[in-house]
C-alpha cells in the first residue's frame, strides 16, 4: 500500500442523489453540480465523468484552476461555470474554451469585453447581483452602466444568466434575510429587464435554498453538498423528512474513507498516550496506531474525541491527533491486528461514522472536513 489511506466513491449513491435532486427540481430546471474544492473532497476527475454518465452536463467551480481540471475530463458539450476567480491571461482561456464566469464588478465586465474583442469571440457571463449577502455582486446603481456596456458590445458579450447567492438558507434564524434577498433579486431582475437585459437563466439556489425555499429554484440550481449525499445541516434534513413523511434520508453518502492498523501495543495503567499529557490510561490498555493525521485531512479537533470503526465496533481516539498518526483505544475489541481495515468515514457492521458525527453535528465543519481531504489520497470508484 503506497498511501496510508484510501477514499472509495460509491457510484450508485451518486446516481441516487442525482436522480433525487432532478426529481425535486423538476424536469424543466437545469442542474448544475458544484464541484469546487475538488468536488467537496471527492475528486473532480472521478466525479465529473460519473455524473455525466447520469445526465449532468453543467458544472460549477470557483476558480480557473478548478475549471481547467473539469475541462480536461469533461465531454465536449458539457458546460463549465466559474463562480469566483478569473484573472489575467485566463480570461482568454475561459473565453476561448466557452467557459462562462460570474461578473460581479464593472471592472470584470470591462476586462471580459476587452479580451473578447481582442480574440474576436463571445464572452459568456452570468451577472451576479448584490441582494443582501454583501460579499460579491452588482448593486442597483451599477445596473444602468452595466446594461449600457453590454448593449454597446453585444457582439462580444452573451449574458447567459443572472444570479445571486443566499446568506445561509439552511438556518431558520436567517429567514427574514433570505426572504428579503429573494424579493431584492426579483426587483433587480425587473430593473435589468427594463434596461433591456433579459438573460435566459435565473439561478439562485444552493442545496439549502432548494430544499427550504422552493421559489428559489427558478431556471437552474447550483447544488454542491447534497449531490454528495449530505444535508446542508440537520435542521434542513429533519424539516424535509417531516414535510415529506419520510423516516430515512433520500440522500446517500458517496464517500468512504479508510485506512489500516499500523501497530498494536499494550500500555500499563497510569501512562500518558502520545504527545503531551492529554490522555492518561486508567487501566491496562491496548492501543492501535493508524497512519492518518491532520496532515492527511483528519481534523485535530477530534483529539480525545472522535471515533473510528474497527471490526464493526467503535474505537475512541486517545491523545492528540498527530500530523501523520492517530491512536485509538482497542482494549475492548478482540483480536485487533496489524493491517486490519479501519473506517474513518463510512459503515462497518451496524456502525456508521458520518461526516457530521465526525465533526460534532456541526455543518460548517462538515463542509470543511470534506474539502480538507487531500488531493493525493487515491480515489477508487466502486461500481
Ligand atoms: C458553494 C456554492 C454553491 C453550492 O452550495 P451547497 O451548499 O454546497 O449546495 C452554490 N452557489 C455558490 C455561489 C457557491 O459558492
Amino acid at each position: 500500500m503506497l498511501h496510508t489511506s484510501q477514499i472509495e466513491l460509491d457510484k450508485k449513491a451518486l446516481k441516487n442523489n442525482i436522480d433525487f435532486i432532478k426529481n425535486h427540481i423538476g424536469e424543466s430546471v437545469k442542474y448544475s453540480m458544484v464541484v469546487k474544492a475538488n468536488a467537496y473532497g471527492h475528486g473532480i476527475e472521478e466525479i465529473v465523468p460519473i455524473a455525466e454518465g447520469y445526465g449532468v452536463n453543467h458544472f460549477s467551480v470557483f476558480s480557473i484552476a478548478e475549471a481547467q481540471r473539469v475541462f480536461e475530463v469533461k465531454k465536449e458539450n458539457t458546460k463549465i461555470m466559474i463562480m469566483g476567480w478569473v484573472d489575467g491571461d485566463y480570461f482568454d482561456w475561459a473565453i476561448n474554451s466557452n467557459v462562462s464566469f460570474f461578473v460581479f464588478t464593472q471592472y470584470r465586465l470591462k476586462r471580459a469585453i476587452d479580451r473578447a474583442k481582442e480574440l474576436n469571440k463571445v464572452a459568456k457571463i452570468h451577472l451576479e447581483l448584490e441582494t443582501g449577502m454583501y460579499r460579491t455582486g452588482l448593486t442597483k446603481k451599477e445596473l444602468e452602466p452595466v446594461a449600457r456596456l453590454i448593449k454597446e458590445n453585444k457582439e462580444y458579450i452573451e449574458v447567459e444568466g443572472v444570479c445571486t447567492h443566499y446568506a445561509g438558507a439552511e438556518n431558520l434564524e436567517t429567514h427574514e434575510r433570505i426572504v428579503e434577498q429573494i424579493n431584492t433579486f426579483k426587483n433587480l431582475c425587473s430593473e435589468l429587464e427594463n434596461l433591456g437585459i433579459n438573460p435566459k437563466t435565473r439561478h439562485t439556489a444552493c442545496s439549502a435554498a432548494m430544499f427550504n425555499y422552493p421559489e428559489t429554484i427558478m431556471d437552474m440550481v447550483r447544488v454542491g453538498v447534497s449531490s454528495y449525499g449530505f444535508w446542508p445541516n440537520l435542521q434542513t434534513k429533519f424539516r424535509y423528512l417531516k414535510e415529506n413523511n419520510l423516516s430515512e434520508s433520500p440522500l446517500l453518502r458517496v464517500l468512504e474513507w479508510k485506512s489500516f492498523i499500523m501497530s498494536v501495543n499494550e500500555v500499563p495503567k497510569g501512562k500518558y498516550i502520545s504527545y503531551g499529557t492529554s490522555f492518561l490510561t486508567t487501566r491496562h490498555s491496548k492501543i492501535a496506531t493508524i497512519p492518518v493525521g491532520y496532515g492527511y485531512g483528519f481534523s485535530r479537533n477530534l483529539s480525545n474525541n472522535g471515533y473510528v470503526l474497527l471490526k464493526g465496533e467503535r474505537a475512541k481516539i486517545v491523545g492528540v491527533v498527530n500530523m501523520n498518526m492517530l491512536v485509538v483505544d482497542v482494549t475492548d475489541i478482540k483480536n485487533v491486528e496489524v493491517d486490519d481495515v479501519v473506517i474513518l468515514i463510512g459503515e462497518q457492521g451496524d456502525e456508521e461514522i458520518t461526516v457530521s458525527s465526525f465533526s460534532e453535528m456541526n455543518n460548517s465543519l462538515n463542509y470543511e472536513m470534506l474539502t480538507r481531504l487531500p488531493d493525493h489520497i487515491p480515489r477508487n470508484v466502486i461500481e
